[in-house]
């Protein structure tokens, strides 16, 4: 397994002063299924207090000292050191009450959720697996590390990212702890909005994203806490957007709009997501014959949400105009379809005499004759009609 300098220069300068330190958790998973991971977590004997001290020469971040974790600077990336550490009982069913630093590996491995997370490495001792790890990556098996009913149980966002973690690796939950999961769903009541938020965006990003919403229902209907969703056919085999996918399972209720923005305010959705899938869903039934049709849902959504818009339909199987071919027509060749866009604009309205809500009507009105091919984009036909309709005339 191949370390970044900055984790050997770090793990050679515990060892120099007689610690033990490993990389952990998700960067050995990744190494060994040949990807690059995004970061790599340190674990080791010392404690925090002998950390600061073997790490003084360095420049470190000591935010999260308490819990045991040093941000030390190498080869000018941030690191996570943390001590070993063994999590006391829990009560809330998300956080221990307590955490105890420890100076066996043992210990701080069997605190970590699932077997392919739970692996140490360093080029001295190569890889510590204690739990079969690497077995169940060859398996592709996510499995919880001891009981999984009990490790659920302690901790219920863990229920969560078994079935992340299945959509991201393209792997299938290990019957037990599949069955726990589902056992044991109700207590993902006890998560926070925003942790339920991030999971779910890593799981709809995943390429397994059908088949968990498709064979995981009680953890993603007690994770949302929506009943009874159903799950576009298509959604097996596109290589479907993630936001679409997580927009389209909305799609098969009575008012999605509603359904949709029930679970934005329980998951505390951020506004451009939440104004994203309004506007899709709002508009998901939405009439498209032909271009002009496109123009008005540009005009009343944007061409962000109009994209997303016809991805999603795309997803749902609705046939008919190609929303988003049309979307590139009109982008490039420059077909006016907001107000902003006419060759007249208030200024000449207020001219020939229009006053107050009159020039946004009359604006409105000349879009859509211009939409609609009534008339033609440009100053004297706009300014003709304009005229005709003069409130003084
Ligand atoms: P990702 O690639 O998504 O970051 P990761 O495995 O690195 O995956 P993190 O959430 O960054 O996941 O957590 C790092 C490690 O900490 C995990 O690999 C796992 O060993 C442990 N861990 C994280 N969350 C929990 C938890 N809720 N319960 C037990 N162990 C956990
Ligand atoms: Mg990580």
């Amino acid at each position: 397994m191949q370390l970044p300098n900055g984790v050997k220069i770090i793990i050679n300068q515990l060892e120099r002063h007689g610690h033990r330190a490993d990389v952990v958790g998700g960067c050995v998973r990744d190494c060994l299924l040949g990807k690059t991971p995004c970061d790599y977590d340190i674990t080791t004997d010392a404690t925090p207090d002998q950390m600061i001290e073997i790490f003084r020469d360095f420049r470190t971040i000591p935010t999260g000292i308490k819990h045991g974790t040093l941000t030390v600077m190498a080869e000018g990336e941030p690191y996570e050191i943390t001590t070993y550490r063994r999590d006391g009982d829990y009560c809330d069913h998300r956080h221990p009450d307590t955490v105890a630093f420890t100076q066996r590996i043992a210990d701080d491995l069997s605190r970590r959720d699932f077997t392919v997370n739970a692996m140490a490495y360093n080029e001295k001792d190569g890889i510590t697996d204690l739990f079969g790890g690497r077995d169940d990556l060859r398996a592709h098996l996510i499995r919880a590390v001891g009981d999984p009913e009990r490790r659920f149980d302690e901790d219920a966002l863990r229920i969560l990212r078994a079935v992340r973690f299945s959509s991201t690796l393209g792997f299938a939950v290990e019957e037990k702890t599949a069955a726990a999961a589902h056992k044991l769903a109700h207590l993902l009541s006890f998560v926070s909005g925003e942790r339920i938020y991030t999971e779910i965006k890593k799981l709809m990003a995943g390429s397994g994203a059908y088949r968990v919403l498709h064979n995981h229902r009680a953890v993603i209907e007690s994770a949302l806490g929506i009943t009874g969703y159903t799950l576009p056919d298509q959604m097996r085999f596109a290589s479907s957007l993630p936001d679409v996918r997580f927009f389209s399972i909305f799609a098969g209720y009575d008012d999605p709009v509603r359904e949709f923005t029930a679970v934005c305010d329980r998951l505390k959705v951020d506004n451009a997501m939440r104004d994203a899938g309004t506007a899709v869903l709002a508009n998901l039934s939405r009439v498209f014959e032909g271009k002009a049709d496109v123009k008005l849902c540009l005009r009343d959504i944007g061409v962000d949400h109009t994209l997303m818009l016809s991805a999603t339909r795309a997803l749902l199987g609705y046939s008919g105009t190609c929303i988003h071919c049309h979307v590139m027509s009109i982008i490039d060749s420059g077909e006016p379809y907001t107000a902003r866009q006419l060759a007249i604009g208030g200024r000449e309205l207020l001219a020939l005499g229009y006053r107050g809500a009159a020039v946004g009507e009359m604006l409105e009105f000349l879009t859509l004759s211009v939409i609609n091919g009534e008339v033609d984009n440009d100053f004297e036909s706009l300014i003709e009609v304009a005229k005709s309709y003069t409130p003084n005339n």
